[in-house]
C-alpha cells in the first residue's frame, strides 16, 4: 500500500467519529481530523492525528474522507460551510452518518455535482464494537468507488456487506434490519411484563430468550426465502398456529391486567390474515396483508 493509500480525513468526532479516527491511527494511517468543536480532537492529536482548521481543509488533505456526524442535518451544515463544496472536487466521501434512503440519494447527488465520489455506509455496531472482524457495516454506492474505499472501511469493520450501486441501499437495509430489531424488542418487553407479573427473574427470562435466538434467526431466514420465492405452501410454520398463539398472548394479558398494546397489534394482524383466508399458508404469508 502506498502512502497516499494510508491517508484519510475524518470529519465528525463524536462518540463514533473518535473511535473511527483512532482505528485509522492505530493502523498507521495519516489521519486529518475535523470536528465542529475542535477540543474533541485533543486526545487524537496527542496520538499523531493532524487537526485541520476547517472542514474544507480536512477534505483537501486526503483523497479519502469519512464523515460521521449526528444526522444529515449536521452533514448538510458541514456541506454548506465555506470552501467545502469546492474542496469536494476529486475526493471520495464515505458518509457513515445514519440517514434515510432519501438523505443518501440527495447527498450522493450533491457530492457528484461537486466532483466527488460517494459511498453510503450504515454502521450497525456500538463504538466499542468497531474494528472487529465481524463488526457489521452496510455499504452502497458505485462498485469501483467501493473497491477503492474497501481497504479503508475494513479498518473500521470486518463485516462489510456491500449492497450494490444504489447509494440509498445501505440506509434502506439499515431501516429493514432495525425494523426486525424493534419488532423483537417490543415483543421482548411485553414478555418481560409477563415475566415480572408471574414473579420470574427477568434476567433469567433474558438468558432464555438469548438461547432461543439462534434457532429463531434461522427461522426468520427461512421465512425471508419463502417470501422471495412467492411459494407460501406450509413448510415450517402454519399461519394458524400464530393466529392462535397471538390471540392467547392477548387474552392472557387481558386476564392478568397487564398492558395489551403489543399483543393487540400482533393478534389483530394475524386475525385479519386469517379472515383473508391465509390461515392455511406458511406464516410468512402475512406479508400479503402488509402489501395491501
Ligand atoms: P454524537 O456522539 O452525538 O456526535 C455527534 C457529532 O455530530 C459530533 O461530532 C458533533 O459535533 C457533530 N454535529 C452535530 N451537529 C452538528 C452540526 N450542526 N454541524 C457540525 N457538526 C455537528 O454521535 P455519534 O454517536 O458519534 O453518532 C454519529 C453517527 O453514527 C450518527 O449518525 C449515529 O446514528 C451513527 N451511529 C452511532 C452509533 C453509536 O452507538 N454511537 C451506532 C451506530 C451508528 P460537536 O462535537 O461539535 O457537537
Amino acid at each position: 500500500m502506498s502512502n497516499t493509500h494510508k491517508e484519510v480525513s475524518v470529519l465528525g468526532l463524536g462518540a463514533m467519529g473518535v473511535v473511527i479516527a483512532r482505528l485509522f491511527l492505530d493502523q498507521g494511517y495519516k489521519v486529518t481530523l475535523w470536528n465542529r468543536s475542535a477540543d474533541k480532537a485533543d486526545a487524537l492529536v496527542a496520538c499523531g492525528g493532524v487537526l485541520a482548521r476547517s472542514a474544507a481543509e480536512a477534505l483537501r488533505a486526503s483523497r479519502m474522507a469519512v464523515m460521521c456526524v449526528y444526522d444529515y442535518r449536521a452533514a448538510d451544515a458541514i456541506f454548506a460551510m465555506e470552501g467545502v463544496a469546492a474542496a469536494m472536487d476529486g475526493r471520495l466521501l464515505a458518509q457513515l452518518t445514519t440517514g434515510s434512503p432519501k438523505d443518501a440519494r440527495e447527498a450522493e447527488a450533491w457530492a457528484h455535482r461537486h466532483g466527488a465520489a460517494y459511498l453510503e455506509g450504515a454502521i450497525q455496531a456500538a463504538p466499542d464494537q468497531m474494528g472487529r472482524p465481524d463488526t457489521p457495516l452496510l455499504v452502497s454506492g458505485v462498485q469501483a468507488v467501493f473497491a477503492e474505499a474497501e481497504p479503508f472501511l475494513k479498518v473500521l469493520a470486518g463485516g462489510i456487506v456491500y449492497l450494490g450501486e444504489k447509494a440509498s441501499a445501505a440506509a434502506a437495509m439499515d431501516l429493514a434490519t432495525l425494523s426486525s430489531i424493534y419488532g423483537t424488542m417490543l415483543g421482548f418487553l411485553h414478555g418481560a411484563r409477563i415475566a415480572e407479573h408471574e414473579g420470574f427473574d427477568v434476567a433469567e427470562y433474558g438468558r432464555i430468550v438469548a438461547g432461543i435466538m439462534p434457532t429463531f434467526a434461522g427461522f426468520l431466514q427461512h421465512e425471508g426465502a419463502v417470501i422471495q420465492s412467492g411459494d407460501f405452501a406450509i413448510t415450517q410454520s402454519p399461519m394458524r398456529i400464530s393466529v392462535e398463539a397471538t390471540q392467547r398472548i392477548l387474552q392472557t394479558a387481558q386476564e392478568a391486567g397487564i398492558n395489551t398494546e403489543f399483543p393487540a397489534f400482533a393478534a389483530g394482524l394475524f386475525r385479519r390474515a386469517d379472515a383473508a383466508g391465509l390461515g392455511g399458508e406458511e406464516l410468512a404469508a402475512l406479508i400479503k396483508l402488509l402489501r395491501q
